[in-house]
């Protein structure tokens, strides 16, 4: 290429120009998501689409990947560097009663994750750019990934017996089959709801969890006629809850705990005392050894449960996510250009120890390369409810595109200076293979007979 060296702030605003004139294409795609939203492991439609997507930009992909992932590379056409990822998340949630649920499967974008879709895309489209992508050294990997929202626990696990997946969630199993090992530096951006007048929020961190999947066995008789002949699994269940609400007292304001779960199955006939009942949980706290001490408490809960009928109890922890911490450098180029986008006073940068109660696998890569995971506005309604949803698909899907492309040409124009800076700065917390390891020693099954 004969074009003349622009300078960043040029390629900047070229990048911008083209997400501009793309607006409207990127915005229907990312509709086009949430029109058909799928949950984890599961999003055939949305990795189709983004497939169809990266082939008309002419990106050289790998797809199926962790079941549904898919992997996109454009290498900068200024001489190697650093690669940097830029993350879009590919599944819903399931909210039947959300406005734009799939009436069959119940499957609904109510955490935004279509608009990730849209502006993962979108800040592809800006860095090819041609004057752009020319100037930029390293490479870039657009990443639409899985399975971020861990639900459905029961259906994971049975992938994990027929060997499709051994981690239950995206980044974790794309972490563990070496899908991050040729990547530096990975980011993303969320959408948010009711932030007032900023337009993003960064920084803070996310609480670790690990999850279970709890099976109470008992034993079935005429609910009327042969009670005494029956052992209660659905007693044993809510005595385990009403022990595990008692914990309360006992967690750590700093520790952020949220103990929360769902019965997926609570009994078959209700003439019929109920011998099979299972539960999903979820042990959240603010590092990963709050989560082990709540975790193991937990567990004795289940088996006070168990133990009170005299039910049996089969409890299977599966390894959740661990705590986000942000990439100080990257963040504050992130920082920087949003000021520059949308001003000073509607950025806001939080402190490093604000939680914000909820988890992502953000959280594991984070643990193992620099990244960083900042919100963006243009949402309504409280996340995960039905009244979610986005109402300001520029902020939404165009901002954080602009931002991300101006992201990447900061790290990889001129030499991939800062991406080299960033990468050389970082301290990781785990190797990849440490990570694996941590993860691999959470997974536990446990059986007690109820027996005192
Ligand atoms: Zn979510
Ligand atoms: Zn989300």
């Amino acid at each position: 290429m004969t074009t003349p060296n622009l300078s960043i702030e040029e390629l900047k605003k070229r990048a911008c120009e083209t997400i501009d004139k793309r607006k409207k294409e990127i915005i229907d795609l990312a509709k086009q998501v949430l029109a058909n939203p799928e949950a984890g492991f599961r999003e055939f439609k949305t990795a189709q689409l983004v497939a169809q997507k990266f082939q008309e930009l002419g990106i050289q992909h790998q797809g199926g990947l962790a079941v549904t992932g898919l992997k996109g590379r454009i290498p900068g056409g200024a001489g190697s560097g650093p690669t940097v990822a830029v993350i879009g998340e590919l599944d819903s949630l399931v909210v039947t009663e959300h406005p734009h649920a799939d009436p069959v499967t119940g499957a609904a974008h109510a955490c935004g994750h279509h608009c990730q879709i849209g502006m993962m895309l979108g800040a592809t489209m800006g860095l090819l750019t041609p004057e752009v992508i020319s100037q930029l050294s390293g490479q870039i990997v657009p990443f639409a990934v899985p399975a971020e929202e861990f639900i459905e626990v029961e259906q994971r696990l049975e992938m994990r017996d027929q060997g499709k997946v051994e981690f239950l969630g995206g980044k974790q199993e794309l972490i563990r089959l070496g899908e991050f090992d040729d990547i530096d530096i990975a980011m993303m951006c969320h959408t948010a709801s009711d932030m007032g007048e900023r337009k993003f929020a960064m920084g803070g961190t996310s609480n670790g969890h690990v999850v279970k999947f709890v099976r109470y066995t008992g034993v079935g008789a005429h609910a009327g006629s042969l009670p005494h002949r029956g052992v209660n699994a659905l007693n044993a269940a809510s005595f385990a809850i009403q022990a595990i609400n008692s914990l309360r007292e006992t967690h750590k304001a700093d520790d952020t705990v949220r103990i929360h779960g769902i019965m997926t199955r609570g009994g078959a006939a209700v003439s019929a005392v109920p011998s099979d009942v299972r539960l999903e949980w979820r042990v959240r706290s603010a590092t990963p050894n709050a989560v082990v001490e709540n975790s193991i408490a937990v567990d004795r809960c289940f088996r006070a449960g168990a133990l009170a009928v005299g039910a049996k109890v089969n409890i299977t922890t599966i390894p959740g996510y661990l705590p986000m911490r942000h990439d100080t450098k990257l963040q504050d180029i992130f920082r920087r250009i949003a000021v520059d986008l949308v001003g000073e006073s509607a950025t806001l940068v939080m402190p490093a120890r604000r939680n914000r109660g909820g988890s992502t696998d953000m959280g594991d890569l984070s643990h193992i390369m620099p990244s960083c995971h900042p919100y963006t506005d243009g949402a309504v309604g409280p996340g995960h409810s039905s009244e979610y949803v986005i109402t300001d698909y520029e902020s939404a899907v165009i901002n954080p595109a602009k931002i991300m492309a101006m992201v990447v040409i900061d790290l990889l124009a001129d030499g991939a200076k800062q991406a080299k800076e960033v990468k050389s700065n970082h301290r990781p917390l785990l190797t990849k293979n440490a990570y694996v390891k941590f993860q691999r020693e959470q997974a536990e099954v446990a059986e007690f007979d109820g027996a005192a």
